[in-house]
């Protein structure tokens, strides 16, 4: 709370009472600070490839180009590190239109068994090289759902790459089910690292990440969970994470969408 005091003055009779305001700054306050945050993030987050960047071309200037060892070398880094800022740059376009309610949801009906295998099947290559088994288990009585297929995909696909890069053998559980009150849920549950009890509350925040380094080097944007976050909540959904370190992760979200059952179809 600000508290503002205004002295009340009186020519004749010099000050003869006080104006106090109360003003209830924490929620802008709070906004102001995050938004802060939010760009010093994004502002660092570009900084750094494109420092690494400079210098490689620096070197290659300065005759690595020369060198048939190292040309192509640096260039494949010039390479990674533009296409993580194009990543960057595309999350955040996303953020923003998601932020704005500048789109508006296109719902389309969905069949789920067709969608949640043709997600897993986009993986498949990559599962098998990384030894890890990928399960795909819709609940009966499910199947003709609306909602926004491209979003939804896209919670799908984010929710995926995490399990599948924070995880190295073992398995991937994609469920859809019915919650208690009949309305849709979707978990990713992998068999993988896990995430310390201490980050947990965080890890819905825009660039919070347990380790940077490793998530750099997986290609993460520190992005992908906050997105997600933002589509489950247009579609009037929740999103929840439930992890043990060295366990595995497991991700849930719900949508009270509009669903037909199998006979209908
Ligand atoms: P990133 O691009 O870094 O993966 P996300 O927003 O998708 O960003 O995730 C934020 C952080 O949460 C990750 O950096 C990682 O530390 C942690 N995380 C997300 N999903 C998992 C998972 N399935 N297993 C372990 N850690 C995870």
């Amino acid at each position: 709370v600000r508290v503002t005091f205004t002295p009340i003055h009186r020519r004749e009779f010099g000050i003869i009472g006080t104006i106090a305001v109360l003003q209830d700054v924490t929620e802008q306050e709070k906004l102001e600070a995050s938004r802060r945050e939010f760009v010093a993030n994004v502002s660092h987050e570009l900084r750094t490839p494109l420092t690494t960047i400079k210098s490689y071309t620096e070197a290659l200037e300065d005759g690595a180009l020369q060198d048939q060892e190292l040309a192509p070398r640096f260039v494949g880094v010039i390479q990674n590190e533009t296409e993580r800022m194009i990543r960057l740059v595309t999350d955040l376009l996303h953020l923003s239109r998601l932020d704005s309610k500048e789109s508006p949801l296109r719902m389309q009906q969905t069949d789920i068994n067709e969608m949640l295998d043709e997600v897993a099947d986009r993986f498949s290559f990559q599962m098998q090289e990384k030894g890890i088994e990928v399960r795909v288990q819709v609940e009966d009585g499910i199947h003709q759902v609306w909602f926004d297929r491209d979003q939804i995909d896209q919670v799908l696909d984010n929710l995926i790459s995490n399990a599948m890069k924070y995880t190295s053998g073992g398995s991937i559980t994609i469920r859809a089910y019915l919650t208690d009150d009949g309305i849709l849920a979707i978990s990713v549950e992998d068999t993988g690292i896990g995430i310390p009890k201490k980050d947990l509350d965080r890890i819905f925040e825009r660039f919070y990440r347990v380790d940077k380094a490793r998530s750099r080097n997986m290609g993460g944007t520190g992005l992908g969970l906050s997105i997600a976050r933002e589509i489950v909540k247009a579609h009037g959904g929740t999103i929840s994470l439930e992890s043990e370190l060295g366990t595995g992760t497991k991700v849930t979200f719900t949508l009270p969408v509009e669903m037909k059952g199998g006979h209908e179809r």
